[in-house]
């Protein structure tokens, strides 16, 4: 065993303690969001809240809110909250994805 060998075996438990104090201390992520991703996600949702306050407000008051089957179409699948106007935010139009997209493709309306 040469003397570059010894030293690695001997650094080797104080790499393991430092593995486990940062694990210990730091939230681990998924590995398909890199830091820069997380503030990137994270810098632009507090810029939209920032820019459309009302329509977070109604955001969050309409999400206790049970869903209900499309108006349109009367599906109840992957059923949409839409709100017309944000300044009323308990005014809910439900739409399925599809209605949803189609009504938004027709006139240009927040969500
Ligand atoms: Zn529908
Ligand atoms: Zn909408």
């Amino acid at each position: 065993m040469s003397t570059e060998n010894y030293r690695n075996s001997d650094s080797f438990p104080t790499r393991l303690e430092n593995t486990l104090k940062y694990c210990g201390s730091e939230r681990i992520l998924p590995p398909r969001y890199s830091e820069a991703t997380r503030i990137a996600s994270r810098k632009a949702s507090r810029n939209h809240r920032l820019k459309y306050p009302e329509r977070e407000k109604a955001r969050q008051k309409a999400h206790g809110l049970p869903l209900q089957p499309c108006s349109v179409c009367a599906s109840p699948e992957s059923v949409h909250r839409h709100h017309p106007d944000y300044t009323k935010p308990l005014d809910i139009v439900y739409l399925c994805r599809t209605c949803h997209a189609v009504h938004h493709r027709k006139e240009i309306s927040h969500c």
